[in-house]
């Protein structure tokens, strides 16, 4: 074939991919799951095209996904009759691997110490398709796209090369078909070339998929899933497996949530939402492309991916489905940024999932812990972002504190606490815990027995001078300005250090503005503090670090 050529994965992903295959799975199962997802998306996205485009000449008459199994040649086919590929796509999207997130994977699955970890770290880097080699010796894609277009072969062995080829005849959408490996190489423990085990299979993970999946079972080819969606079933009648499996095919993780949400309104404006919260951030969390978790579906109909108009950026980890009654099929983001109805669901998604965290807090604090571990820092940027619910987060926030170095507390438990005379939330800000904790700074506070909030992630610089007070009390930086209960030192005092005082004030004229007694130290013979209005030490070196 004149147009066939042969490629090699990139480096870095062949190593990573090497790492993938070879490591022990328990569940090897979850193949299939990955290949059906992908035949889901491409019926789905398929449909999407052609309800916005008439004319396009795509057959979108018996949208389905088949299972084929052939015992005899040992091969396995996943077939859809979707969106498709061209040449160019099947280089770019199978061609290359995690394009991201490879080599933070890489160090990932390196440092992870057993199978469960790595199998939950594969998951979260979108390269499903790949997972086909933990079963298979060599897998071929045949695939046209839907409308027009030429086909196109792909193969690998899964050996660091793939081939690529020009293929005629093909039907519009794609096919995967897996070589299996030999029988003995599975132990007789994952016989795929089954057909009940295969039913069983794609019946415990994708019985939600919304498309008919079809295996061939005497004359008649049986549709093997239910296809119901689960938002749109009673709370009572969906089990938490369901559940589970939805979440960890559609958000592409393979831990189960950390927290299920459900929402319903009814009325003029219908709209059903199921939330997830996960157990662990993903890597990207903090990088600027990070797309946000919740689908829009209308009226059962996949819309979009990464609807950020349903969810603020500080929410960006939730995940799950919207599905709305009343939005047009073929609304388009900047629509959804602006429409009425669309912003009054993301403010009763927010408000849930706020109020689901509250709950957790004293529900279950062990669930609410980790939730926070992972996902506290973000949340942080809505005190900024999200001035409407600012004491709302707030309420679900928790910051190391001198009141017990092993524990975290609430602001409210904070308030609790507070001392007789005491006005103020105390806090410092700095680099590390260490660093804050042998502050000089603390002292007159350690001696009063005042609790200090120990701040050091960078965003806490920045929302504590925004916020400024939490019920009724003002945040006050022990760092900064004359504190209240710094009763000063008597005249007496004064007029002993005066000459010394003036001597170091124009000695040290170039870099402080004032030297003066104070009463705030008990261990430490000085200390630098700020004015009342300055920016804290840390902020000034977070400035300074990115030249502002
Ligand atoms: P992910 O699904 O997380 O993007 P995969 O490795 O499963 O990662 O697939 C990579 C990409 O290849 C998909 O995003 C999609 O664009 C394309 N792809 C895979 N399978 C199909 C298919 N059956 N039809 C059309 N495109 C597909
Ligand atoms: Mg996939």
């Amino acid at each position: 074939n004149a147009a066939a050529e042969t490629l090699e994965f990139q480096s870095e992903a062949h190593q990573l991919f090497q790492l993938m295959i070879h490591s022990v799975y328990s569940d090897k199962d979850t193949f299939l799951r990955e290949l059906v997802s992908n035949a889901a998306d491409a019926l789905d996205k398929l449909r999407l095209e052609a309800l916005r485009d008439e004319n396009l000449p795509a057959d979108v008459s018996d949208l389905h996904i088949a299972v084929e199994i052939d015992p005899e040649n040992r091969t396995l086919t996943v077939r859809d009759n979707g969106i498709g590929m061209s040449r160019a796509d099947v280089i770019a999207l199978i061609g290359t691997i995690a394009k991201s997130g490879t080599a933070e994977l890489r160090k990932r699955l390196a440092e992870a110490a057993d199978p469960a970890a790595s199998q939950a770290l594969i998951g979260r880097f979108g390269i499903g398709f790949y997972a086909s080699f933990m079963v298979a010796d060599q897998v071929t894609l045949l695939t046209r796209p839907a409308g027009s277009g030429e086909g196109t072969r792909w193969e690998s062995a899964g050996d660091g090369t793939y081939t690529v080829e020009t293929a005629e005849n093909l039907p519009q959408g794609t096919s995967v078909v897996l070589q299996l490996k030999p029988e003995d190489a599975d132990d007789g423990l994952f016989d795929y070339t089954s057909a009940p085990k295969i039913k069983q299979i794609v019946k415990k993970y994708s019985d939600f998929v919304a498309w008919p999946i079809r295996m061939a079972g005497g004359a008649e080819a049986e549709t093997v899933n239910s296809m119901k969606a689960l938002w749109a079933r009673p709370a009572g009648d969906v089990t938490a497996d369901e559940y589970n499996e939805f979440y960890q095919q559609t958000a592409h993780d393979w831990n189960t949530p950390l927290e299920t949400i459900r929402l319903q309104a009814e009325g003029t404006f219908e709209y059903q939402a199921l939330l997830f919260l996960p157990r662990q951030a993903p890597f990207d969390l903090f990088l600027r492309e990070r797309k946000r978790g919740v689908q829009l579906y209308v009226q059962r109909v996949f819309i979009m991916d990464d609807c950020a108009a349903l969810m603020p950026e500080y929410l960006r980890f939730v995940k799950g489905v919207v599905d709305a009654q009343d939005l047009p099929l073929n609304v388009s983001r900047e629509i959804l940024q602006q429409d009425r109805q669309v912003q009054l669901i993301r403010r009763r998604l927010v408000k849930k999932i706020l109020s689901t965290v509250k709950t957790m807090m004293s529900a279950d604090p062990d669930k609410y812990e980790t939730f926070w571990n992972e996902f506290g820092r973000a949340v942080k940027e809505g005190l900024l972002d999200d001035v409407e619910n600012r004491s709302a987060i707030l309420g679900i926030c928790s910051f190391a504190s001198t009141n017990d170095p092993e524990r975290p507390t609430s602001l409210s438990d904070y308030v609790a606490r507070m001392k007789e005379g005491q006005e103020h939330i105390y806090y410092l800000t700095g680099e590390s815990r260490r660093g804050v904790e042998n502050s000089p700074h603390l002292e007159a506070f350690q001696a009063k027995g005042f609790e200090v909030l120990v701040l050091t992630d960078p965003i806490d610089e920045m929302w504590v001078d925004a916020v400024r007070v939490f019920d009724d009390k003002q945040f006050r930086s022990v760092a900064r300005g004359e504190i209240a209960f710094d009763a000063g030192p008597g005249a007496e005092q004064e007029a002993e250090f005066s000459g010394l005082l003036t001597w170091l004030t124009t000695s040290l004229s170039e870099h402080v503005k004032e030297v003066r007694l104070s009463s705030r130290l008990t261990k430490s013979p000085a200390c630098v503090v700020g004015d009342t209005g300055d920016i804290t030490p840390t902020l000034e070196k977070m400035y300074r670090a990115t030249g502002r």
